[in-house]
């Protein structure tokens, strides 16, 4: 019954669906998880398995599936409106929102604009800082350019492509692209100037404080995720380097724009990320986190000097006119809402603190030093497990033995859903995990990798 359903469904999906970042062929050639419902860190299939969700829906699902207050929440909401326009009009669960989004961000930053996803918090942040350039009290229209990090990724509109630097994402977009300055992002197990911390004294910092030297007259903002990298691999900055920046930008009056989309809300051990370096950005982008993946919902917040450059009179109105039909939905804001409360209530940063250090000692036991871990990369529930061919050389697997993919795949018969990245292993857990759940995917992740390992190094033998 279940199994005609199951198949019945996957024809229909590959007749019909089209699926982000898939390739098509090997799409069509897979046996699909068709996901059909979940419960705190479990996600169940149509056939009944049960597996942990071990990437956190794609790192959203942060407080889980089924939360008891996120779901009385959106119930409760529902049970007075589902949408109401926030042009020209408003409502009290996004107003509840918006205040408590300026009370828990970082000092300065007041005013919350609202959109839907990821990707348009960050356009809107590039947007308005173009514009407030232009409209200013002493008017630099000339500042229309941004910089970005190597390896960046920000989401997938052309806005948001400009700033990237996934090269295989990104390069075919190029004659749609505005030119946007690169810096290299800091990642220092595999150094782009060829350094070691700490004698480096954070060379690649000058580099892109340089860059901005140098362009200081035209450059409108940077645009960089704090503390990790996520998308190209949870590549982790070291100390002090975004602090630095920041200070840069601020002396040479260029904006910053801080894309906490995937390290908001408490993923990486602090609610904000960039609390680590105690830096205050002009825009913090939010998404993934802020509705415990329930709703899509986006949060682009800035201060009242980016806001009141956006106050004219009848004759010049500076108005910001972009808008997005479902900003500041009802549904996702009563949700949002729900979330931070159960952040206070239920002490969900002290758990994602316990958590990584019962993480980090595990794989410090049973994995660093194993024959292909290269780095393991982690900040708080942020972690990323480098696999490369040669651990003495770093040499890079070659991509027709697709090692992260094998594991994986492993992982998942095993009932733990962790996704390949390049060859990198992503996990991250829900936020809400105990100690008994986070060990037994701990348990699934090594057996998983040890497997994977075997298979592999028989590849290896000639
Ligand atoms: C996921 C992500 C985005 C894009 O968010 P969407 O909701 O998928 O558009 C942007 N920036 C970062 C850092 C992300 O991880």
């Amino acid at each position: 019954m279940t199994e005609t359903l199951q198949s019945r469904l996957s024809v229909a999906d590959k007749a019909h669906c089209w699926h982000p970042f898939t390739p098509v062929a090997d799409w069509e050639a897979s046996d699909p998880l068709i996901i059909q419902s979940g419960h705190g860190v479990y996600l169940f299939d149509i056939a009944g398995n049960r597996y942990f969700d071990g990437t956190s829906s794609l790192w959203c699902a942060a407080l889980g599936h089924r939360h008891p207050r996120l779901d009385a929440a959106l119930i409760d909401q529902i049970g007075q409106m589902g949408h109401s326009t926030f042009l020209g009009m408003t409502h009290p669960k996004a107003i509840q929102l918006a205040q408590r989004l300026a009370e828990i961000t970082p000092k300065g930053l007041d005013r919350v604009f609202y959109s839907d996803n990821g990707a348009t918090a960050v356009e809107i942040a590039l947007k308005m800082a173009f514009q407030y350039h232009v409209q200013k009290s002493s008017p630099e229209p000339q500042r229309t350019r941004f910089l970005g990090l190597t390896g960046a990724y920000h989401g997938d509109t052309l806005g948001d492509v400009s700033i990237g630097g996934v090269s295989h994402f990104h390069s075919l977009f190029k004659p749609l692209l505005f030119e946007t300055l690169r810096a290299p992002a800091p990642h220092c197990y595999r150094c782009p100037l060829g350094l070691t911390q700490p004698q480096c004294a954070l060379a690649c910092l000058k580099e892109a404080t340089d860059l901005i030297d140098q362009h200081a007259e035209t450059l409108a903002a940077v645009v960089v995720e704090p503390i990790v990298q996520g998308a190209s691999g949870m590549i982790t900055q070291p100390e002090g380097w975004l602090k630095g920046l920041a200070d840069h930008c601020r002396k040479r009056n260029v904006l910053l724009i801080l894309d906490e989309v995937a390290v908001g809300f408490g993923r990486t051990g602090t609610m904000f990320a960039c609390e680590q370096e105690a830096v205050s950005p002009d825009f913090i982008c939010l998404a993934k986190g802020l509705t415990g993946g329930y709703m899509p919902m986006a949060a682009t917040v800035t201060t009242n000097t980016i806001y009141n450059a956006f106050r004219g009179d009848p004759s010049n109105p500076k108005t910001f006119y972009h808008g997005h039909t479902f900003t500041g939905n009802p549904l996702g804001s009563a949700v949002a809402l729900a979330v931070l409360d159960t952040f206070e209530n239920d002490h969900i940063l002290e758990n994602v603190n316990r958590q990584a250090k019962r993480i980090s000692e595990r794989f410090d036991r049973d994995l660093k030093g194993r024959r292909f871990i290269g780095e393991i990369r982690q900040r708080g529930l942020m972690i990323g497990v480098d696999l490369v061919q040669d651990r003495a050389t770093r040499l890079e697997f070659q991509a027709h033995l697709k090692p992260s993919a094998k594991m994986c795949l492993i992982a998942r018969r095993k009932g733990l859903l962790i996704r390949p990245l390049g060859h990198n292993v992503t996990f991250l857990p829900p936020l809400i995990s105990t100690d008994q759940e986070i060990d037994d995917m701990l348990d699934i992740f090594i057996e998983s990798y040890l497997e994977m390992e075997n298979t592999i190094a028989a590849e290896l033998t000639p």
